[in-house]
């Protein structure tokens, strides 16, 4: 996993907002959409320059297209444009894993958040639900209930 994507998720679980991550992936990925950028105005320049050396052949050749020949400098250049298309799906790889990350760092977060609210709740419910041995009123949703009590506290029954 790339340095930043560690920090990313690291720093989302330590409770930093989500919009400081999305916002830190944003900026990652600007970075990566800004190389793909300047990959491609390579990849177009290698292309053009390639077709002005098949176009001098052409010339050369008194415009006999069988006497063109695939030399070793047009090799170069067909090379050096693979080269470039390789690196931009590898940095669009990138991006997706930004995606991901993020994804993956949302999704945690929420998990947490919920297991926390249900851990809350169940400690909330056990705190009101009564031991039949204490003083108090039982109500009908079972949570004890202080003797002289109006209502129920848990679900505001009448007692
Ligand atoms: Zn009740």
């Amino acid at each position: 996993m790339p340095d930043f994507l560690d920090k990313l998720v690291g720093g989302f679980n330590k409770g930093v907002a989500k919009v400081s991550a999305n916002s830190k992936a944003l900026l990652e990925k600007q970075k990566l959409n800004s190389t793909i950028n300047a990959l491609e105005n390579e990849r177009k320049q290698l292309a053009q320059q390639l077709g002005m050396k098949v176009y001098e052949q052409y010339m050369d050749s008194d415009g006999e297209v069988g006497a063109m020949v695939f030399t070793d400098e047009t090799a170069e250049f067909v090379n050096e444009i693979k080269a470039r298309l390789e690196k931009i799906a590898d940095v669009r790889a990138q991006i997706r894993l930004v995606d991901e990350a993020v994804a993956d760092a949302v999704a945690a977060a929420e998990a947490k958040n919920e297991a926390k609210t249900e851990a809350k709740k169940q400690r909330e419910a056990e705190a009101i639900i009564a031991d039949e041995d204490m003083p108090g009123v039982i109500c009908v949703c079972g949570a004890q209930n202080q003797e002289n009590a109006k209502f129920c506290a848990k679900c505001g029954t009448q007692l």
